[in-house]
């Protein structure tokens, strides 16, 4: 089978190597889709602070079951979260093991899903309802960062939410903000594109904000009071500023963004209106259960975020489709159907 490894930014090289034979516990998968995210890009560009090379990439993914074992079905689609876990350290002892101590992500510090064939836990594995394509089954993950950051707040269902970022995980929070009962939700971003995939998700109020007009038009929105949930989804300062500015007194503001340099953000503010900075970090599996959920109840409208899907053998490519196109993008992915 081939397998494709990033040996160091920008290069990629498919080997021909054994396919894996599946220990007791273990299930082979033959991977259908991969999603590319930002964090992908990262590593492709060098700029991945917990990433070294080689690395095989890939770690938001569907895959069908390749033989019938443990109660799973040849064919069955399916997915599994990324993430490998010491199990020991305090943070998994809390149940917290999304930030363990010694948290491995597949594509990052652990082999990923990028080759023909995979084995994996059955612990791990996802079963997905029968009406699912390959790509919806590869956006639980990114709909699973999203449930996970909702889930970091209160006051969504019934709420104001405000969602700075209309990127892919922006997009998803929006919408599955939405799913979770909010009254309103508002999306910004500087790239009408994004603006625009986000009206055709279903998302009403889009606010422009390349022009020097967004402060106003964000207290015009709120009426002053500012939205009862703020998520920054953009990982830039200035919308972290924004968050703290317009947030309204008392509420949190949850910062799914990944953030290049340390950003500046007015602390007074978050002091003089009890605000609160809650961080989010990936999901665990009950939010991998909840994104499924969402998806096969029409939760989010997935067809406008699909760009675009590369064969295999066409990976580098992907990254520079990506990269040519800059914010007119959202989730671009690799098919393993055909190789080229
Ligand atoms: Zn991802
Ligand atoms: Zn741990």
């Amino acid at each position: 089978m081939l397998r494709a490894t990033m040996t160091s930014p920008g290069v990629i090289r498919f080997d021909d190597v054994p396919v894996p034979v599946p220990a007791p516990d273990q299930v082979l998968l033959r991977v259908r889709r991969i999603g590319v995210c930002g964090s992908d890009i990262h590593v492709w560009h060098g700029r991945h602070p917990y990433t070294s090379y080689p690395v095989v990439q890939g770690h938001e993914f569907s895959a069908e079951v390749a033989e019938t074992a443990a109660g799973l079905a040849a064919g069955t689609l399916v997915t599994a979260p990324p993430q490998i876990t010491c199990g020991e350290c305090l943070s998994c002892r809390r149940g917290d093991y999304h930030i363990c101590e010694r948290l491995k992500v597949m594509g990052f510090q652990a082999p990923g899903v990028a080759q023909e064939f995979v084995a994996l836990p059955r612990s791990a594995i996802m079963p997905l309802p029968e009406d699912f394509t390959p790509e919806l089954g590869a956006l639980v993950e990114p709909l699973a960062v999203a449930v996970h950051a909702l889930g970091r707040a209160e006051e969504v269902a019934g709420g104001r939410v405000l969602v700075l970022g209309a990127g892919p995980i922006g997009n998803l929070v929006a919408q599955a903000a939405r799913w979770r009962g909010a009254a309103r939700v508002t999306i910004t971003d500087v790239s009408g594109y994004r603006l625009e995939i986000a009206r055709r998700c279903g998302i009403e109020r889009c606010l422009d904000a390349s022009g020097a007009s967004i402060d106003a038009a964000l207290r015009e929105e709120f009426e002053g009071s500012g939205p009862d949930v703020t998520f920054e989804c953009a990982g830039l300062e200035e919308t972290a500023a924004q968050a703290v500015r317009h947030a309204r007194k008392g509420s949190a503001i949850v910062v799914a963004g990944v953030f290049a340099a340390p950003p500046r953000v007015d602390l007074g503010l978050v002091q003089d209106r009890e605000l609160r900075l809650v961080g989010t970090l990936m999901y665990r599996r009950g939010d991998y259960a909840d994104a499924i959920r969402c998806l096969s109840e029409g939760g989010v409208m997935a067809a406008p975020l699909l760009t675009v899907s590369f064969p295999f053998l066409r990976y580098a490519e992907a990254y520079r489709f990506i990269d040519s196109r800059r914010d007119r993008v959202m989730k671009v992915m690799i098919s393993l159907d055909a190789l080229q």
